[in-house]
């Protein structure tokens, strides 16, 4: 894919990353998806963490799970004008990509989302020392333990990626180094999304071109961690444009009709 630098105009028509009170967010999917329907959005995708997730961030066991489905199918089969997907942001539990959703919840899922979080429960002591204390401790004691981090980091996600049937990394690289060339090549082989994640403000111009680069595609998401804020992507619009993203390089955008980025093939 030839790829090069300019600013092209885009509209997004889904925002598939927001957090409700089945996990650690607020207000609940309906009062999301009716904010993102008033914002003209065609789609939303809830998904709340992973049950690793230190309480009480996670969806909270089966039950939670179980509450949380049915919240999602229902506000879907109750509102004509917004599709509600049900998706979830899976933690990484382990060094060889394992993540902490089970099989079973996985096939009732219509997006899988996947983030490196440091607040989980590991899969066993030596992932806990591996990527948890490595990267909270290790990684500030000095140049080689933080080198090691950031090799742990990308293989984890590596593993996972090519694990996984994937749709969008979430915020790669916050708060946890990566090799971002590395992580962007196999997701561009596995056709999965890094995130532009409009909430936290770390990510660079720099990160989306060389994963652009690398042929990666993207998704644009608010993060939102309550009702109000779903939808609310100018902060990631703007960097996209900035980095010479054109729409359909964004799994969640198209051009605005008229705009440079506009195609109707
Ligand atoms: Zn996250
Ligand atoms: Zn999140």
């Amino acid at each position: 894919m030839s790829w090069q630098r300019r600013e092209v105009e885009m509209e997004l028509f889904a925002d598939y990353h927001t957090h409700t009170h089945h996990s650690h967010g607020r207000d609940s999917v309906e009062e999301h998806a009716h904010v993102a329907r008033k914002k003209g959005l065609e789609e939303i995708g809830v998904a709340d963490h992973g049950p690793a997730s230190w309480w009480p961030v996670g969806l909270r066991g089966e039950a939670g799970w179980h509450r949380y489905r049915q919240d999602c199918r229902k506000t879907d089969q109750d509102t004509d004008d917004i599709r509600v997907l049900l998706g979830i942001e899976a933690n990484v539990v382990s060094l060889k990509g394992d993540l902490d959703v089970p099989d079973a919840w996985r096939q009732e899922l219509d997006m899988l989302l996947v983030g490196l979080h440091l607040e989980v429960w590991p899969k066993t002591w030596r992932d806990g020392s591996e990527l948890v204390i490595n990267n909270a401790l290790g990684a500030k004691l000095s140049p080689r333990l933080r080198r090691r981090a950031r090799n742990l980091n990308t293989k984890a996600l590596v593993e996972c990626v090519c694990r996984h049937d994937i749709d969008i990394i979430t915020h790669p690289g916050l708060k946890l180094e990566i090799d971002t060339a590395e992580l962007a090549r196999t997701c561009a082989h596995r056709g999965t999304a890094l995130e532009i994640n409009s909430s936290h403000q770390y990510l660079q111009e720099e990160y989306i071109t060389l994963a652009a680069k690398e042929g990666a595609c993207f998704a644009i998401s608010s993060d939102a961690h309550c009702a109000r804020d779903v939808g609310a992507n100018e902060k990631g619009v703007a960097l996209a444009r900035r980095a010479g993203l054109r729409p359909e390089q964004v799994i969640n955008a198209r051009g605005k009709r008229g705009g440079r980025g506009w195609r109707t093939d």
